[in-house]
Order: C-alpha cells, then structure tokens, then sequence
C-alpha cells in the first residue's frame, strides 16, 4: 500500500508477542494483495481491468469494504468517492505526478460517477458498470487494514495494542503501567511538537493532509485528494483527523472531510454518534467539532 505499518502490541513477554505479531503482518499482506493500486495482480487491479463485463466474484472482505466505501460516498454527498481511480491515474498520483489538461479531466466524468458501481456482499460479487471505470480505495483501506488487524489479535487474546497504518490508526485497552495510549496530531508544517494530543483506550484516529504525498509547480501545491466536483486536489485544509469507533469509519471521514471543508465537515460530524473531528485550515487555524476530546 506504498506506507509504513507499525503494530504495537501489550504481552506477557517479548517472545509470547511474536507469534501474533507474525500473524498481523500476514493479515497485512493479505489485504495488500486485495487493495492495492500498486500492484497488477492484486484483486482491485483484476477488477478494475475487467470493468464493464457483468458482476465479478471478489474475496468476503473486498465485498465488505467496497459497501463501506458506498456508504461513505454517500453519507459525505459524494465528498468521498471510490470511483476517481481514472482522474487520479491521469494526475500520475503517486509514480509521475502532473498536473493534467482541464479538459482531458472533464472527458473522464462519465466514467467517475459513483453509482457505477454495485456490490452484493452476501454474494461477495462487485460489478463496475462500464469499460474504463476503475475503483480506488485508496482513501479507506487502510482504516480498514488497521480494523482486520486488530480483530484478529484480540481474536488471538491480545488484550492490547496499538495498530497504525501510516495515518489510519486503530487501539484498544491500556499501554502495561494501565494508563491510555497517547497519539500525537502531527504539524503539517513538519515542527516536532504536535499540534494536539490525543489519549485512548478505543476505536480509531486517521488523520488526512496535504503534506504526505504532493508535488509542488509554480509555488503551487498538488497533493494527492481530489475534490470530486472539479478534479483538483481539494483546497483550504492542511489536515483532518477524525475519530471514529473503528478504522474503516475514520479513514473515509477524513479524506471526505479534507474535500468538504471546515464548516460543512464540522456540521456533518455533530450528526453522526461516536465521530468527532480536529481541522487545521489553509491559514493555520485550528477548529474541533464540539465533543473533541481536547488535549
Ligand atoms: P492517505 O492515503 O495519505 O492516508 P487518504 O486516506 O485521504 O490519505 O486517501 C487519499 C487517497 O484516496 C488518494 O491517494 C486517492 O487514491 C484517493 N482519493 C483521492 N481523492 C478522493 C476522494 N475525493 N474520495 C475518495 N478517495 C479519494
Ligand atoms: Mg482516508
């Protein structure tokens, strides 16, 4: 998935960690065989190629995500949409960034409508509906990865941990002296002092930024979150970290909320029970949905 993964788990001893250890990073690979973009045999990629040629049998937890993933785009209105995959090859993110022609953009709309695609979860089929069309989940599997790693452990008895997909976030229990686990939200500026600070025992935290994956022209910034009405990285946030009860939740949010802005993602978080957001704005400023559990 092109990140770093890092899995902290709470054990008797070092040696009676390291088979669930071992088992985790399994289970990431596992899911980086079915969600990457990066690799041409992985199941996303198989999918993708076959668009356009009736419902495509997908392994249990693809189907599973993929429906979250049409959840999210619409509880956001379409602020996350798993469907860009064809405007985000043509802005090269991540190999050969560049910023492409308006029109040639424009061209594509037919094929990023996000009501192509259908998913049958019981069946564990997906269909997309036209040639061309290509999924992306770029913006949710890694909560989700985040999300199977922790089930399985705690399916293993580890009572524990801390799993954290580069941003997307996932925790339970207590660090071993019993006090909560502690997250950091990172300056997008790059200073070491975080710019809030997080302790907890439970669910999840991904943060979204505009500083991670970018390319810089003419002093303006391209990074790697496209706002879905015009195509264009999204404009007017640094970074959004979202809370959630689990990872797959956080991961969407966030990257929706980076495309919907301060006031409209701050509205849309006092609906929804159990989220609960921290913004840093375009010029610095720092806005929290109203139950953010501080400092
Ligand atoms: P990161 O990958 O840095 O954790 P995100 O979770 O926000 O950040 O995901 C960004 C990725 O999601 C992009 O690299 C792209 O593949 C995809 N993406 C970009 N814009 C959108 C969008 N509006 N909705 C859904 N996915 C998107
Ligand atoms: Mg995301």
């Amino acid at each position: 998935m092109g990140t770093t993964v890092t899995i902290t788990v709470v054990a008797a001893s070092e040696p009676a960690a390291g088979p669930a250890l071992d088992a985790a990073f399994a289970e990431v690979a596992a899911m980086e065989r079915m969600f990457s973009s990066y690799r041409t045999d992985s199941d996303l990629s198989r999918l993708n190629a076959l668009a356009g040629q009736g419902p495509q049998p997908v392994p249990a937890p693809f189907a599973e995500l993929v429906a979250a993933a049409r959840d999210t785009a619409a509880l956001t209105g379409g602020a996350f949409n798993p469907m860009l995959g064809p405007a985000i090859k043509l802005w090269g993110i991540p190999e050969n960034p560049a910023v492409p022609d308006a029109a040639a953009l424009d061209a594509l709309r037919p094929l990023l409508d996000p009501a192509g695609i259908t998913v049958d979860v019981a069946g564990a089929r997906v269909t997309l509906a036209r040639p061309g069309m290509a999924l992306g989940l770029g913006g949710i599997a890694k909560g989700f990865t985040a999300d199977r790693v922790q089930a399985l452990l705690r399916g293993m008895g580890v009572g524990a941990g801390i799993v954290a997909v580069a941003g997307d976030i996932r925790v339970w229990g207590t660090r071993p002296d019993g006090t909560p686990w502690r997250i950091g939200v990172r300056d997008p500026d790059g200073g070491h002092k975080p710019r809030a600070r997080l302790a907890l025992t439970a669910g999840a935290v991904s943060t979204s930024g505009d500083y991670e994956r970018f390319f810089e022209l003419d002093g303006v910034r391209y990074h790697h979150i496209l706002d879905p009405r015009t195509l264009f990285p999204a404009r007017g946030v640094r970074s959004v970290t979202v809370l959630a009860p689990t990872g797959t939740r956080a991961d969407g949010l966030a990257t929706a909320l980076f495309v919907m802005g301060v006031a409209d993602g701050l509205a849309l978080v006092e609906t929804l029970p159990g989220v609960e957001a921290l913004y840093i704005a375009e010029n610095g400023a720092v806005t929290t949905s109203a139950g953010w559990p501080g400092t």
